[in-house]
């Protein structure tokens, strides 16, 4: 037995039979050979709240693995990237070539591995796993036999492979092209509505924003890339007040009041008060991407859950999300005739009254738009659209009054705006939701069976919420 292992989120505990760290491709070649009649996961930083890297056999910790190779070639500059390798050394080896990624999520502590097999994504563009040009991955050749490494490049296998949740193999590196390293505008000014927030999305094509709890207005974090290639003067003071007001302050705040208070009067306090004096409309600064596109989210525990709507559903979702936590936490009566009747028709008004004035949300909830992506399963693959990611994260423990009003939400979102939710975060849906919402779930059950016909890579999570057969019934197959 090795130690047990905990995820960021500490909401996930378990004790693999035998831990590995391999440092070359023989010895993780040997640790496949070894628990070939077993099961396998891989481990990146751990920063996901989903169950994805149980295993009660073997775990794998690729972070031997960090190499990063750059490539210029006449299409452009790409870059090879040891699996374990956390983003945030990626991106200062690619800086310190004038370089950087084409797309990043909010921190930077994920191994490269790790986000693309989640789809760890940003605001404004794809999620990282579309750009992946090819991977190297170890698995076991014909049959399910020998172990082995072999190159996907591209079709369904690439697809798959992007965003794989770990169901194919442990991935050994792979190659993503790069972009020159660009400058990101940016300004945060309040709207009343999501409409005036999408009004400034022409001039800000990065724009994320917030619906603020308790204030139930929004935030617009209107950002775009510079055309020059400078940097604000007011930078590094903007970073500093980024990192004390925000990443700090409203965190500090949050927690005190929220988790140790527990005091909804102080939370409404922070939110119409002491919040919106906090934000300066008026400062429009420029900076490196890496540097703008990303905040120290990492310092304060918590738990986050994560929901995707199409784009064309968003205002509807926005304000069916704002009712609905209105309702959890008691000021709301009914909800608009709309949501009422949907919920009618879905038989879920009885749910919704069992949620009712157990949860008061305390954190904003940020939007990000994802583009469609070219994958099988990433959250905002197989459609022509973009989608709005729309993300709820509690600082409170024990978490079970969140667990409820987000398992309402991901329920009731999945049947009225056919919602579908990031594979690395809280995960309450079952196969059933899933199923109905990815239309190449089926092509990735197929890849997934020729890669690893045995179900090695399996794990309770993967075969429940993708409806792969279970390890057993797979070996049954072979
Ligand atoms: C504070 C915080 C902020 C976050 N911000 C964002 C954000 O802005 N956008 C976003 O989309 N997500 C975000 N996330 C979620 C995070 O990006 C994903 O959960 C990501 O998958 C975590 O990467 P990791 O390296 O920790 O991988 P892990 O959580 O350790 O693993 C994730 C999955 O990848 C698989 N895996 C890892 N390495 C390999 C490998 N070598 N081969 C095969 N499979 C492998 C694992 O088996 C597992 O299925 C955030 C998470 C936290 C904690």
């Amino acid at each position: 037995m090795s130690r047990p292992v905990v995820n960021f989120g500490r909401n996930l505990r378990f004790t693999p039979r035998r831990l590995y760290a391999p440092g070359t491709e023989r010895e993780l070649l040997d640790v496949l050979e070894r628990h070939r009649d077993g099961q396998v996961r891989v481990v990146g930083a751990g920063h996901s709240w989903s169950r994805a890297i149980e295993s009660g056999d073997a775990l794998v910790d690729m972070r031997r693995f960090g190499h990063v190779r750059i490539h210029r070639g006449e299409g452009g500059a790409s870059v090879t990237v040891g699996a374990g390798c956390r983003i945030k050394h990626l991106l200062a080896a690619l800086n310190a070539q004038g370089l950087t990624l084409p797309s990043v999520g909010l921190i930077t502590e994920q191994t490269v591995a790790g986000a693309i097999s989640t789809g760890t994504h940003g605001s404004g563009r794809h999620s990282l796993s579309h750009y992946v040009a090819s991977l190297r991955i170890a698995g076991y050749g014909e049959g399910g036999e020998r172990a082995e490494v072999r190159e996907v490049s591209g079709g369904a296998e690439l697809r798959a492979a992007r965003c794989g949740l770990g169901c194919l193999g442990v991935i050994v590196d792979l190659t993503l092209p790069c972009v020159p390293q660009y400058r990101v505008r940016e300004s945060s000014m309040p709207c009343d509505t999501v409409e005036e927030v999408l009004a400034l999305r022409e001039r800000a094509p990065l724009q994320q924003f917030y619906l603020i709890p308790q204030l139930w207005g929004y935030y617009a974090q209107n950002r775009a890339v510079s055309d020059g290639a400078g940097t604000s003067l007011s930078a590094p003071l903007y970073r500093l007040y980024w990192l004390l007001n925000i990443d700090v302050g409203l965190h500090v705040g949050v927690k005190l009041f929220a988790a140790v208070l527990r005091s909804p009067r102080l939370v409404r306090f922070l939110y119409r008060r002491i919040l919106p004096a906090m934000i300066f409309p008026r400062w429009v600064v420029t900076d490196r991407s890496d540097r703008m596109l990303v905040m120290e989210h990492e310092l304060f525990r918590h738990l986050e859950m994560e929901v995707f709507v199409p784009e064309s559903r968003l205002a509807a979702a926005a304000e069916y999300v704002k009712e609905v936590l209105q309702a959890a936490d008691g000021s709301r009566g009914e909800l608009s005739g709309a949501f009422r009747r949907d919920l009618a028709d879905e038989g879920l008004l009885g749910a919704l009254e069992r949620v009712r004035g157990t949860y008061l949300h305390h954190y904003p909830i940020c939007f990000r738009r994802v583009l469609a992506d070219d994958t099988l399963i990433s959250m905002s693959a197989g459609t022509d659209e973009a989608w709005y990611a729309i993300s709820l994260i509690t600082y409170v423990e024990p978490r079970e009054p969140f667990y409820g009003v987000a398992r309402f939400l991901a329920a009731s979102m999945a049947r009225l705006f056919g919602a579908r939710l990031h594979w690395g975060k809280w995960f309450p849906l079952g196969a059933a939701e899933v199923r109905e919402a990815y239309p190449g779930l089926d092509e990735f059950r197929e890849v997934c069976a020729q890669f690893d016909p045995r179900g090695v890579f399996r794990n309770a999570y993967v075969t429940e919420v993708l409806g792969l057969p279970a390890p057993a019934e797979s070996l049954e197959a072979v």
